[in-house]
């Protein structure tokens, strides 16, 4: 039976083994189909969970190093992601206060440049963008 991919958007066929196969066999749309796996087990399964983190904490310890240098190799994601636990470490102290204090930076924002659009609910990727600033449209 022909479907269409839930990743790239593709038609293909599905493998008569797997009935409710909704990814076609390419290796980016079989990725997203194991992240997104990953992302549900990690959400509902404690004990994968745990799994997860003591294998990560001992590969980090076969690794020295590795994020020191991977940090001092990616800047931009290393900015990133410091700023998006800002944003989850905000929400679980006081997510009634995000608003208020998402207000008082403002002032502190320039009209041009890259910036992370960075959704209120949870479950959503940053969106990284460009803004630039539209002649004499800033007051
Ligand atoms: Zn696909």
């Amino acid at each position: 039976m022909e479907v269409v991919c839930a990743s790239c958007g593709e038609k293909f066929i599905r493998n008569p083994r797997s009935p409710n196969q909704s990814y076609c066999s390419k290796k980016e749309c079989q990725r997203m189909r194991k992240s997104l796996w990953q992302k549900s087990r990690m959400k509902k399964d404690s004990t994968y969970r745990n799994n997860q983190r003591l294998s990560w904490k001992e590969w980090a310890r076969q690794h020295p190093g590795y994020w020191k240098e991977y940090r001092k190799k990616h800047p931009d994601k290393t900015r990133r992601n410091s700023m998006m636990q800002t944003i989850r470490n905000r929400r679980r102290r006081r997510p009634e206060l995000i608003a208020k204090m998402d207000a008082l930076e403002m002032p502190r924002i320039k009209p041009s440049g890259t910036y992370y659009l960075v959704p209120m609910i949870a479950k959503m990727d940053a969106l990284k963008v460009n803004i630039f600033e539209i002649a004499g449209s800033w007051p």
